[in-house]
Parts: structure tokens; C-alpha cells; sequence
């Protein structure tokens, strides 16, 4: 059986014209898609989802993708699940009406048939050509009137938290929990129950549904809760002596390998590596990169603001300024730098970096390689530089610097040549003498003031030169639109990741971000036609 081909008919019933006459006011977009899916789900954007299927020859399906695709995108706009989607499609005349599915007394597609497609589009990248149909529709549409719009873009990337789906848990806990996966994995292999391996095994307390209660301490002394760790390292030792024995042959195979390894890496993360006295004890301060979530191996601790803390992914977004549209969006664990999140936005992006005129950025991405490029290559890069305060002394912007001389001259008129990224120190004597001391350092007689000149001290001045003026503050707030932007996003895909893991929330922001699309798509046919 090949894959079908969705062919949903064009004309408008009497029923469909009852039923896009009441979305006037909430659901417009529903009215929206059924008058565009023909030009959304083309036969070539079916051809393209149908090779998802034709690539390895296997998992024909009884439902057209191009359908299955629109229902990933009803689910983005209306935060369906797969078995309301299911409901809906029999039951919700505004579904029925973008569907086709009218009149079905069955349900067109099953929930199963929706994972398994939801996880066809992720492995084949088809998502993000689901983003890129939405842009592509948007160049086709007379009423951006493109001719008035800038030939290059003008480009602005912001993120925003994502707080992970996965359970964060304390250190006894995340390792009773990884070792209890262990034990569930050896225990189905063994072709047991779980409390009968772990009573075999000698780790009774794994088996327990909570290892606080099984260890069974007072909490608040300390002794004693330095002895729970003791006691629960036994027995996850013990745990894996009797799994590396019994079952040898099965430890490098999936899924014990995969449980085995979160075990270690816990372990490795959470465990002091060189207690006194060969005591097991829990690491004092936080591992680098440290995994939060058993469930969710790419979750990780992340900064909304200095005190503000939140566990799970941070999603990118880039948006053309002139039109509204997000033309690209990544994901990542909450702990890495903004930074990292250009290089993503930038292979995300349909488009060449050449066809970017203007980049407008949050001061978190100046330190990005592709920013720099971006500034060398003569695009203009606008945002607030990052801030120099300096207590009661001198800031860095007191000092004069010549970055095509490569000099910098201090209050005082001393002068030290510099290379880029490097710190430099003027001479001590003339710090010493110095009348304006007092104002610039308050280092030890023999040392002179200090200045660190950036790698990117040329990009930072120039964007410090351009908040000095009213013309270039102006030309900076352009950058709130991708903000309100995200805003927007936060809305419709709320503040807590929908699944686990960094590709599967990618897959969501896209899906989400097409429906913002295609939302604007139809904002400005509407104001065009008023
Ligand atoms: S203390 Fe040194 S660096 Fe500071 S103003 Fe005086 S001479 Fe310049």
C-alpha cells in the first residue's frame, strides 16, 4: 500500500460556510487554514512529507501526512493533546472544518499513528521545513507588499526559559531513582519482579517506592544523613556488582547501558571523587554541567535573571523585524551560554547570513563568533553593549581606546599599547605619582591600574557608541518587537516544555512558531483587505 496523499476539497459547503461565518472573533485561524491548506500542504510539501516514508520503505500509513502534519498544527494553536486531537477530529466542527473529516463517524487517525508521525518529522528534519512552508507562503502573499520591504532582512534573536518537563530531584533521590530504573531494566531481563531481584540482589531499599522512607533518618542531622549516603552507595554498588555478574552479557546492550550510564554519571556528578577516608559523601558545590533529571538527560540548572533560577532549556528565536515572521528557533539545555544559541539560529535559518542586513541582539550574544563575523563582514550588529561599572573608581569608559592604533589612554594622560583580548597594566610608577589615584585604583603601590580589552572590544565600542545618541537608542527599541515576540510564544506554548529532551522541544517552538506564522499571514491579508 503506498502513502496517500491528502486531498481535501476545495469549495466551501454550506455547513463550512455556517461554520467559518462563526469565526469572526475567537478561531480565526481555523477559518484561516481551511481556506490556505491547499496552498500550505501543496502536492510538492506532500511529496516532501510522503519521502519521510519512501526513505527507509518501511511504515506505510493509512493516514496522508499532509493531514497528520495540519494536526500538528491545530495542536500547536490549540495545546490539543494527541487524544483530544483525536476527539476533535470526530466531534469539533472548527477541526472537522480544517480536516476534512466531517461526517467521519471513526476517527480519521488513532494517537498512536500521531506519535509515531510527531517522531517522523523530528528524525527527518521535517519540522523545520514546516517553519519554512509558513515563510514561503508569506513571500507568496501580495499583502506584505515585499516591494516596500528592505531586499535584505533585518534580523533580531532573543531567548526565553523553557522550564523542562523531566522531575528535578534532590542527590538521594536522583540516584535511588536511576538505580531503580536499573533495577526494573535487570529485573524484566531476569524475567522477575523488581522487589524479588532487588531482594536477590541484596538492595532491598531500591525496591522501596521511596528511598527517603526506606533509609528512614531524621533529615536534619547531619550524622545521620551523612550515613544515608553511605548506606544508599552500598547498596548501589552492591546493585551493580550483581547486574555486572548476572548479566554480563546484556550490560553493553540498550537499554541496561543506557540506565547503567545515567547511574555513573550521577554518581560521577553528585558524589564527592576523593571523600576523606574513602567515605562515600555528597560533593560539596555543583558539578559542571550537571544533570538535574533522570527522566530528562538534557535538562540543566539556568538563569532567568541573577536570582532567578530555573531547571530545563533555553529557546532561541530569530525573527525579521520588517514582517513579523520567526525564521528560525533552537533549543538548548538552560546552563550554556546565549551565546551557543547563534551558530543554531544560523543553521537554522533557510536563508544566507549575506541576506542579512541589520542583526539586532541581546547583549548575551556579542560574545558569539558568528555575531563577530557578522560585524567584520561590515552588517550592522545593534545592541546595549554590556555595562562597566567599577565601584568608586574609573570605568573602563573613562579610558580612551584606539583600537585601530591599538592604544588606550587612561584619565591621566598615560598611554599602553594592547593587543585584543588581553588585559593590560599601566606602569606602576606613573600610577604611583598619579594625582588622580585615589579615583582609579586602590591596588598596592607597585601595581598600576588594570584594564581588560575584550576580543570584541571593537563590536562593544561601537555599540557603546551608538546608545550615546537619541538616533542610535531609537534604532536600538527596534529590537522590543522580537521580545514581544516571545511573548507571544510564551502564550501559546506556555512556560513548562511540553516533552523531554532538546530536539522534541525543538520540534514544539517550531510547530508553535509556524502557528504564530501563519497567524501573521493572515493578520495582514486581513488588514490589507479592511
Ligand atoms: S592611576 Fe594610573 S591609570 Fe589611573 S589615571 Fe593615574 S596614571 Fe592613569
Amino acid at each position: 500500500m503506498g502513502t496517500p496523499r491528502w486531498s481535501p476539497h476545495e469549495e466551501l459547503s454550506k455547513q463550512e460556510q455556517f461554520v467559518v461565518g462563526r469565526l469572526k472573533r475567537t478561531g480565526k485561524l481555523f477559518a484561516f487554514l481551511r481556506s490556505q491548506r491547499h496552498v500550505l500542504f501543496d502536492e510538492a510539501f506532500q511529496r516532501e512529507l510522503e519521502s519521510m516514508y519512501r526513505a527507509t520503505g518501511e511504515g506505510k500509513v493509512p493516514v496522508a501526512p499532509g493531514l497528520l502534519a495540519m494536526v500538528v498544527v491545530l495542536q500547536a494553536y490549540t495545546g490539543a493533546s494527541d487524544a483530544e486531537a483525536v476527539e476533535h477530529a470526530i466531534l469539533d466542527a472548527r477541526w472537522q472544518l480544517v480536516l476534512d473529516t466531517a461526517g467521519r463517524k471513526r476517527p480519521a487517525f488513532s494517537q498512536g499513528t500521531l506519535q509515531a508521525f510527531r517522531e517522523r518529522l523530528v528524525a527527518h528534519d521535517m519540522d523545520r521545513r514546516l517553519l519554512e512552508r509558513t515563510i514561503e507562503i508569506a513571500r507568496q502573499t501580495a499583502a506584505f507588499d515585499w516591494k516596500k520591504l528592505p531586499r535584505q532582512l533585518r534580523v533580531a534573536i532573543d531567548s526565553r526559559p523553557l522550564v523542562g518537563a523531566g522531575r528535578v530531584e534532590d542527590t538521594i533521590n536522583l540516584l535511588a531513582h536511576a538505580a531503580r530504573k536499573v533495577l526494573s531494566c535487570a529485573a524484566e531481563l531476569s524475567e522477575t519482579s523488581p522487589a524479588r531481584l532487588a531482594a536477590k540482589a541484596g538492595v532491598p531499599m531500591l525496591a522501596h517506592k521511596s528511598i527517603k522512607a526506606a533509609l528512614d533518618i531524621e533529615w536534619s542531622a547531619p550524622a545521620q544523613k551523612s550515613s544515608a549516603i553511605v548506606t544508599l552507595v552500598e547498596q548501589l554498588d552492591r546493585l551493580e556488582a550483581w547486574v555486572r555478574r548476572e548479566l554480563a552479557g546484556e550490560i553493553d546492550e540498550l537499554p541496561l547501558s543506557e540506565h547503567l550510564a545515567t547511574l555513573a554519571q550521577l554518581r560521577a556528578q553528585d558524589l564527592d571523587p576523593e571523600p576523606p577516608g574513602g567515605t562515600p559523601r555528597i560533593r560539596k558545590g555543583v558539578a559542571e554541567d550537571r544533570r538535574v533529571s533522570v527522566e530528562d538527560p538534557d535538562m540543566r540548572h539556568g538563569r532567568k535573571s541573577k536570582s532567578k533560577r530555573f531547571n530545563g532549556f533555553k529557546s532561541h528565536i530569530a525573527m525579521d523585524i520588517d514582517t513579523d515572521l520567526i525564521l528560525a528557533c533552537a533549543v538548548m539545555p538552560a546552563n550554556r551560554p546565549e551565546e551557543e544559541g547563534v551558530p543554531l539560529l544560523r543553521d537554522d535559518l533557510a536563508i544566507p547570513a549575506h541576506d542579512i542586513r541589520e542583526l539586532f541582539i541581546d547583549r548575551g550574544y556579542i560574545a558569539s563568533a558568528d555575531v563577530q563575523a557578522m560585524a567584520d563582514a561590515g552588517r550592522s550588529v545593534v545592541g546595549k553593549p554590556w555595562a562597566q561599572p567599577n565601584g568608586r573608581f574609573f570605568p573602563k569608559s573613562a579610558f580612551l581606546i584606539d583600537i585601530r592604533r591599538k592604544v588606550i589612554t587612561c584619565p591621566n594622560g598615560k598611554q599602553r599599547t594592547f593587543e585584543l583580548g588581553t588585559t593590560i597594566q599601566f606602569t606602576p610608577s606613573d600610577c604611583r605619582q598619579c594625582p588622580k589615584r585615589s579615583g582609579c585604583t586602590a591596588g598596592a603601590l607597585d601595581h598600576g591600574r588594570q584594564v581588560r580589552i575584550a576580543p570584541d572590544e571593537p563590536l562593544q565600542q561601537k555599540l557603546r557608541k551608538e546608545i550615546a545618541s537619541p538616533a542610535g537608542r531609537e534604532h536600538l527599541r527596534e529590537r522590543v518587537v522580537v521580545e514581544h515576540r516571545l511573548a507571544h510564544l510564551a502564550r501559546k506554548q506556555g512556560p513548562r516544555a511540553r516533552y523531554r529532551g532538546t530536539r522534541k522541544n525543538l520540534f514544539d517552538v517550531r510547530r508553535h512558531a509556524a502557528v504564530l506564522n501563519l497567524e501573521t499571514i493572515q493578520r495582514v491579508e486581513e488588514r490589507a483587505a479592511a
